[in-house]
């Protein structure tokens, strides 16, 4: 999991209850890992999606091949982010009042109506045998 925390760096936000609560979804989940970019866009750091450091990071850090995942989210900047690193992007559209994504591969409205393109996408001829 990716996640941007700005509340962190707004100080609406105790760095250590945001790290306690993402890893116990961590932990619920069974993630492999968690990766945190605490920082504000006036930070202008590498990690706050839509930025890709955080998949980039996770790439190297367990092996992940980009361009043979899926980066799943309910933000704009999530699907930037995927797109950037070089990842099929799926937006869960939850209707929020922002921006919203306009290059992902798929837009479904719960991650479970996103599994089997997904599973389809990862499989070993997915990119052939889907239209
Ligand atoms: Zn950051």
């Amino acid at each position: 999991m990716v996640t941007n925390q700005p509340d962190v760096a707004r100080g609406t936000a105790d760095a250590s209850d945001v790290k306690a609560i993402n890893l116990l979804i961590a932990e619920t989940l069974q993630l492999d890992g968690v990766l945190l970019c605490a920082h504000d866009d006036s930070d202008k750091c590498f990690c706050r999606k839509p930025a890709p450091g955080m998949l980039m990071e996770a790439s190297t850090r367990w092996g992940i091949d980009l361009q043979r995942s899926v980066m799943v989210g309910d933000r704009w900047r999530d699907v930037e982010a995927g797109r950037r690193a070089g990842a099929y992007t799926v937006f869960i559209d939850h209707g929020y009042n922002e921006p919203r994504p306009t290059t992902q591969d798929l837009t479904v409205s719960c991650l479970l109506d996103a599994v089997p393109w997904i599973l389809v996408r990862l499989s070993p001829n997915g990119q052939d045998t889907l239209s």
